[in-house]
C-alpha cells in the first residue's frame, strides 16, 4: 500500500557552501538561516538568559550546525541506559564511536580507546 507522508518544516531547503564544510556554520553569512529563542533563566548562571541558536531551514540545528564531534562521558551513557533506554550505554554505543573519523585523535585513540 501507497502512503504519503506530509512534512512540515520550519524553512526551506538551504544549499550553502556554509552548511557543508565543518565548522563554517559558526561564521555563519546567510542570517536567515538561523533564528534565536531566549533559553529559561539559568538557576546556576545567576539566573541569566541566553539567545539559544536554531535552524530556520529544513533539517533544522541538524542542517545548520558546526560538526564538531566529541565524544561524552562514560557515566552519561550509562545513566541513559539506567534510566531505561536500553542499547544506549556505553558498551553498546564504543563500537560506533569507534567508527567516526577522528582525524584530529589518530595517535590517541590506541591510548583513549
Ligand atoms: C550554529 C550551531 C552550531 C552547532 N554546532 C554543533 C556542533 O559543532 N556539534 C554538535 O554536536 N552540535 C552542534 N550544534 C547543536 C546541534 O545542531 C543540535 O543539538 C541538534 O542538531 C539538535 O537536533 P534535534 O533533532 O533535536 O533538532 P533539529 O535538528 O533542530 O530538528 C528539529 C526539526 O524540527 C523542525 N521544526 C522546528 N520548528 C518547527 C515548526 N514550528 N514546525 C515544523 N517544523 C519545525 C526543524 O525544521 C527541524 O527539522 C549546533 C547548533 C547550532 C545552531
Amino acid at each position: 500500500m501507497l502512503a504519503s507522508v506530509l512534512v512540515v518544516e520550519y524553512g526551506d531547503l538551504a544549499d550553502s557552501w556554509n552548511l557543508s564544510i565543518p565548522y563554517y556554520a559558526n561564521y555563519l553569512q546567510d542570517a536567515s538561516l538561523m533564528f534565536t529563542t531566549p533559553s529559561v533563566p539559568q538557576r546556576g548562571l545567576g539566573n541569566r538568559v541566553f539567545n539559544l541558536f536554531l535552524g530556520a531551514t529544513v533539517g533544522g540545528g541538524s542542517t545548520v550546525n558546526g560538526m564538531a564531534y566529541v565524544r561524552g562521558a562514560k557515566v552519561d551513557y550509562d545513566t541513559w541506559e539506567e534510566i531505561g533506554n536500553r542499547g544506549w550505554g556505553w558498551d553498546e554505543l564504543f563500537k560506533y564511536f569507534r567508527k567516526v573519523p577522528y582525524p584530529l585523535l589518530v595517535g590517541a585513540v590506541g591510548r583513549l580507546g
